[in-house]
């Protein structure tokens, strides 16, 4: 809201770059490139508080139209010119401008402060040029019925396109003045008919009526909903930019062009842009006329070429980044109307960073700042390669990466069949429900045609790491086709889905490993992406205070893991250790009726596992290793309750034998539980059936005490699942030390006894249990679901679309960590777990370790690890780098 003598309107001589939430990018730009010198039109900026204030009461705040009417006085008298005037007019143009660029906004409106009367006078002040007018003029009330009044803009061009028939003429430049006098009368006709008045001649009513369509353009329906997506805050508002206009469309002389200080795809340095002789602003984007490479411009302008070089080198010093340029020529002079650091995609940001460094122009701090985990992720999914140049069928919202390659289905059912049946295939839907499900799973990847990046389509696949592109809107969807810009996909046709920039292929695309996978594989590899990646990544390794750990349950993984940069594991889990042909011994363990069968079990898994430690602690020599003891409900490693049930009554009714059977039926009905994850599991199993941590120990110690001998140097950690209370852990602890001191001896082996901190008690009474703990491992995934009270399994496909869109949450908590809720029992747990025992050990072991905005958050809690899964290593060195760097700065996500 207003404050008083709040001042609502600046100078392009006022304000500067670090100005955006005020000025919104344009503005704070356009107002940079004014306090550098450069040539930029004189102009003002109404601010995205006036707007703020417009949306709130539904018209301007106090003392606005008059504080514009001083800044357009000085303008006039800058320019010479009066606005309206019918002689000699000024002109402006009205151009939204918010702090982020954002789709679904109002456009820019150009020459407003024309009309009847001062058309004579344009066309007069450039040397009797009524060509020039009268396109201008033209221009206006298309742009200004569009935007402004929501004429539809097909009869505009629809209009124009008419005109050019009627003079056989294929280019707009072909109509003379007086086609173009004609052209304006009949979009008057259209503007009036439309909108139920006449176009309105007073200039000062024009730019009013642009700027507040401006103002409400911040609440449209794609503005909304791209803010959604993009988690951008929906009381920002946006600024007005009112800017002198200058002409392109005066001549051969003039024109209008954009341009890239480098390429923005590969980062290379050069001249990239385009250019159009003869036009006016949207024209070179809207692909009415082709335009030609900028460098041809050399030869048409040299001295406005020279010029704009110039100042792209000038703008690239200065901004120390890639910029992007809009200018115009008018006859000869080159004017600049936009720059901005420029969009890149995430191959180029790491070569641009690293290209700029080695220019001296910043240093390696500031080039990680200017990464991120994200686009890292990005550059190790493998990627389609387009060099054949494959049939484009449509583009829809990048919802979850990779490069999906196989056949159209249309139903959640075809795909399962299909998948089953060996094929690869793509889900298309409309939309995706919870019944989708099952062919979300069997599916390469999905498609569809509603929805964003917050649909559920878009949160199930990220949830499951299936390639996924949403909201292809142009997609017309049958019950066995799809139909996209004039071709038909049949059920079984092949299509290729790219999850990261959303489109979507004919045929099967070749696909091309990451070649930045290949660099942490250690590979040799020739590249500019990787050498950037590996300057960038080495930074992060000297910078980070978090040491990056992973979750590794085999030797492989570990060995994987290690290779990417992992110190260790953070979360080993066992229970494969007690599947696959070692089932049978923990059946007879669980069905033991004496304490020797127990024993005689238990005696048998010993060793196996005892070799399976050896493998993994063999893979990270000399980095610790974290095992957490066995952790799920025990019936998931019995047979499946109906199985048995059948089964036995089968054996009754045909009067076999089934003695083992039933008695093996009886114990599971024992073990059934009605909700397994808040049953009997982790420490409550371990305390319930005698041994069997113990086994677990032994094995662990015994493995580490083998290697030692061999001269290896392992370093164990045992962890304690699941624990609320400490007297869990001390009771465990206490069998856990006699097993572990007795085995050590004299190996010089040390094994640390910890826990997970992931039942919301544990954490409530951590200053307990850190006093039988050498560490805590927050098991987010756990604590999530405990905090919350739901299981991820159950909700995330079931409702968290209706979430996101009532924002009771900007993302999937098991996505990113919920700071306020899971991460207050994070922070508390740390605290009072610290005044305990100072010199505590802390991480984390959920799949937030490898969240790049999660990671921020536990380097501000100070942990001392995140262990994430072997494919996240690097994107959690590198977010724990820039977490460090960027702590405390404000825009550090
Ligand atoms: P967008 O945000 O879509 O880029 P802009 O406000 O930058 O919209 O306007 C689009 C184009 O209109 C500019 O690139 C420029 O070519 C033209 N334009 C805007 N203002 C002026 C002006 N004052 N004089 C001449 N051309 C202008
Ligand atoms: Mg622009
Ligand atoms: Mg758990």
């Amino acid at each position: 809201m207003e404050k008083a003598g709040e001042k609502y309107v600046y100078d392009f001589s006022e304000g500067h770059k670090d100005l955006k939430q005020l000025l919104g990018g344009k503005g704070a730009n356009l107002a940079e490139m004014t306090r550098m010198g450069l040539p930029v039109p004189a102009g003002f900026t109404v601010t995205t508080s006036a707007c703020q204030a417009y949306l709130a009461t539904g018209s301007n705040p106090p003392g606005l139209a008059a504080e514009i009417d001083e800044h357009l006085a000085a303008l006039e008298s800058a320019m010479g010119r009066r606005l309206g005037d019918a002689s000699d007019p000024l002109l402006v143009s009205v151009r939204s401008g918010a702090a982020f660029s954002m789709p679904g906004m109002m456009e820019t409106v150009l020459n407003v402060g024309l009309n009847d009367e001062s058309v004579v006078g344009l066309a007069a002040q450039a040397g009797g040029n009524e060509r020039f007018a009268w396109d201008s003029y033209r221009r206006l009330i298309q742009m200004f019925g569009k935007t402004v009044c929501d004429v539809p803009g097909d009869e505009f061009s629809n209009a124009l396109d008419e005109a050019k028939a009627a003079r056989g003429a294929t280019d707009d430049l072909h109509l003379e003045a007086a086609d173009l006098q004609a052209l304006t009368d009949r979009y008057k006709r259209i503007f009036a008919k439309h909108t139920g008045h006449e176009f309105p001649q007073d200039p000062r009513e024009q730019m009013r009526l642009a700027m507040e369509a401006v103002f409400r353009s911040w609440n449209a329906e794609r503005a909304v909903l791209y803010r959604r997506q993009e988690r951008i805050p929906a009381d920002l508002g946006t600024a007005v930019n009112v800017v002198a206009m200058v002409f392109g469309n005066l001549g051969p002389d003039s024109g209008t062009g954009v341009a890239f200080t480098r390429d923005p795809a590969s980062g290379a340095q050069g001249i990239y842009g385009d250019y159009l002789q003869n036009a006016q602003g949207e024209d070179v984007v809207a692909g009415i006329r082709n335009t030609i490479p900028l460098d041809d411009l050399r030869t048409l302008d040299r001295r406005s070429y020279d010029e704009l070089l110039e100042i792209m080198a000038t703008l690239e010093g200065h901004y120390r980044d890639l910029c992007d340029i809009e200018f115009t020529i008018e006859r000869g002079k080159l004017w600049m109307l936009q720059t901005r650091v420029g969009k890149r995609t995430a191959g180029a940001a790491f070569r641009i960073a690293a290209q700029l460094v080695n220019e001296g122009m910043i240093d390696l701090d500031e080039a990680l700042r200017r990464v991120s985990g994200a686009q890292l992720a990005q550059l190790m999914f493998p990627r389609f390669d387009l060099a054949e140049e494959p049939v484009a069928l449509t583009k829809g919202i990048g919802a979850s990466p990779g490069a999906a390659v196989g056949r159209a289905v249309f139903s959640a059912e075809r795909a399962v069949e299909l998948a089953a049946a060996g094929e690869q295939v793509i889900l298309v839907r409309r939309e995706t429900n919870p019944e989708d499900l099952a062919g979300m799973i069997a599916a390469q990847g999905i498609l569809t045609a509603r929805g964003g990046k917050t649909s559920h389509a878009a949160v199930v696949a990220r949830g499951m790491g299936r390639t996924c592109v949403c909201g292809a809107d142009q997609v017309e969807i049958a019950a066995d086709r799809f139909t996209t810009g004039g071709r038909t996909i049949n059920e079984g046709d092949v299509i290729s889905v790219d999850g990261t920039t959303g489109c979507v292929y004919l045929g099967a695309v070749p696909v091309r490993p990451s070649e930045v996978v290949q660099y942490f594989e250690g590979e040799q590899t020739d590249s500019v992406l990787v050498d950037a990646v590996h300057k960038l990544m080495s930074h992060a390794d000297t910078t980070r205070a978090l040491a990056v750990r992973t979750n590794a349950d085999t030797a492989a993984d570990a060995a994987r893991a290690r290779r990417f940069g992992a110190e260790g594991i953070g979360l080993c889990r066992t229970e494969h250790m007690f599947l696959g042909d070692r089932r049978e011994l923990v059946e007879r363990l669980i069905l033991a009726a004496t304490p020797t069968e127990r024993a005689d079990a238990l005696a048998a898994l010993l060793p196996l596992q005892r070799a399976d430690f050896v493998d993994l602690f063999r893979a990270m020599d000399g980095l610790p290793v974290t095992v957490r003891l066995i952790d799920p409900p025990l019936h998931e490693f019995l047979p499946s309750l109906e199985e048995l049930a059948v089964n036995v009554a089968v054996a009754r009714e045909r009067g076999e034998d089934h003695a083992e059977d039933a008695q093996l039926l009886d114990a599971v009905r024992r073990m059934h539980e009605q909700n397994p994850m808040l049953g009997l599991r982790g420490v409550r199993l371990g305390l319930v059936i005698p041994g069997l941590f113990a086994m677990q120990v032994r094995a662990i110690t015994e493995a580490a005490v083998q290697l030692a001998r061999e001269g290896l140097d392992p370093h164990p950690e045992i962890m304690v699942p699941l624990v609320g209370a400490v007297q869990e852990l001390e009771t465990v602890r206490r069998e856990c030390e006699q097993i572990v001191t007795e085995v050590v001896a004299d190996s010089g082996v040390h094994v640390l006894i910890g826990t997970m901190i992931e039942v919301p008690r544990a954490a409530l009474t951590a200053g307990q249990i850190a006093e039988a703990a050498d560490f805590f491992s927050f098991g987010t995934n756990d604590l999530t679901q405990m905090g919350w009270g739901f299981s991820r399994d159950d909700v995330e496909g079931a409702f968290f679309w209706r979430y996101l869109e009532l924002g009771i949450f900007g993302i999937s908590p098991f996505e990113s960590i919920d700071r306020d809720g899971v991460g207050r029992l994070i922070r508390i747990a740390t605290e009072e777990g610290r005044a305990v025992r100072p010199g505590l050990k802390l991480g984390v072991c959920g799949e937030h370790g490898g969240d790049p905005e999660s990671v921020h958050f536990f380097h501000e809690v100070g942990l001392d690890y995140v262990s994430c899964s072997p494919f996240r290593v690097p994107v959690a060195r590198l977010e724990a780098g820039r977490a460090a760097i960027t702590a405390g700065e404000s825009d550090s996500r």
